[in-house]
């Protein structure tokens, strides 16, 4: 194992559709990244060699200095043994994924979930910085997030908590990807908006002709919904406001349990459609008990989509630290 003291990690974002790589140094910045397409289909083994050829080629870095690796995967994952229990996205099951990867580089490898290490890359080096008691939530295709308490990132027992997209906020509500109906993730992850703007269009063609003819025959997404709402079209504004209420909604009972001195926001909808920030902050105000809210911030995410391999990374050099302290 390399002894070095460089502070230089590998972070690695594994994603469904992409596996993005990135040295980055103590200081959590990027000094040069890789991107390449998941192949799922081609199972664990495939996807295994993808990202060993990314790390030893295409990175174009002195793997001698490398430290650590953190990955940060969609799914369960068990970070004490690098097992991946379970990733639907990429289709993985109980796949020992870090001990394959380290005893392939001979490097320290560190599993973590995706949404868990982003939230730590935004506490350590992004809109989170100096803070004990945060709130991460990342509003994209579907809606995930992370806490941390008195200064320590929320794991709950095997590395799941976080799930804010899953909490329910309306009872026997919309049906989500999950068992359950009525979650947050139900109303304001991506693919529900696009969801609730198709079933607006069809009770209402005439208001929806807009999205129509925005859409241009593609499918509807949230992304064409926020854009066609920021110029005004009714029927698209009011899906979007709608959102920032759910979120809202979902928000009053979050900063009740967590009470957190910052909420962070990111991901593909926040970045898409910046004003949900406003429209949730007041929503919180007008509604949350206000010993929870008075001097609490609302911002955005600093590292967007680097979050992922930034927060990988840095947590893995942590880890790795904290290990050789107490050998
Ligand atoms: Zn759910």
């Amino acid at each position: 194992m390399p002894s070095s003291n460089s502070g230089l990690t590998i972070g690695i974002d594994l994603g469904g559709t992409k596996i993005r790589a990135a040295v980055v140094d103590r200081d959590g910045r990027v000094i040069g990244s890789h991107l390449i397409g998941t192949d799922v289909a081609g199972g664990p083994e495939k996807v295994l060699a993808d990202i060993l050829d990314s790390v030893r080629g295409g990175l174009g870095t002195d793997l001698s200095a490398i430290e650590a690796i953190g990955v940060g995967v969609a799914g369960q994952v068990d970070p004490a043994s690098g097992l991946v229990r379970s990733s639907p996205n990429l289709k993985w099951e109980s796949f020992p994924f870090g001990e394959r990867l380290s005893t392939a580089l001979d490097i320290p490898v560190v599993i973590d979930n995706d949404v868990q290490v982003a939230t730590w890359g935004e506490w350590q080096h992004g809109a989170g910085r100096g803070v004990d008691d945060l709130l991460v939530i990342f509003v994209g295709t579907g809606v995930g997030g992370g806490a941390v308490t008195g200064g320590r990132l929320l794991t709950g027992r095997s590395g799941l908590a976080g799930e804010m997209g899953h909490v329910t906020i309306v009872a026997g509500g919309r049906q989500c990807t999950c068992p359950n109906q009525g979650c947050l993730e139900a109303y304001v992850g991506g693919w529900a908006i696009a969801e609730r703007a198709v079933e607006a269009m069809l009770a209402n063609p005439d208001a929806g002709r807009g999205l129509l003819e925005w859409a241009k025959g593609e499918e509807i997404t949230a992304r064409l919904v926020g854009e066609l709402a920021a110029t005004g079209d009714p029927l698209a504004t009011d899906i979007m406001d709608r959102t920032g209420q759910y979120l809202g909604a979902g928000l009053v009972g979050l900063i009740h349990v967590f009470e957190p001195a910052r909420v962070v926001f990111g991901g593909g909808v926040i970045e898409g459609s910046p004003d949900l920030v406003h429209t949730v902050e007041s929503i919180v105000r007008a509604n949350a008990i206000p010993a929870y809210t008075y001097d609490l911030e609302f911002v955005r995410s600093e590292l967007g989509t680097d979050a992922g391999v930034i927060g990988s990374a840095s947590l893995a050099l942590e880890r790795v630290v904290s290990r050789r302290r107490q050998l």
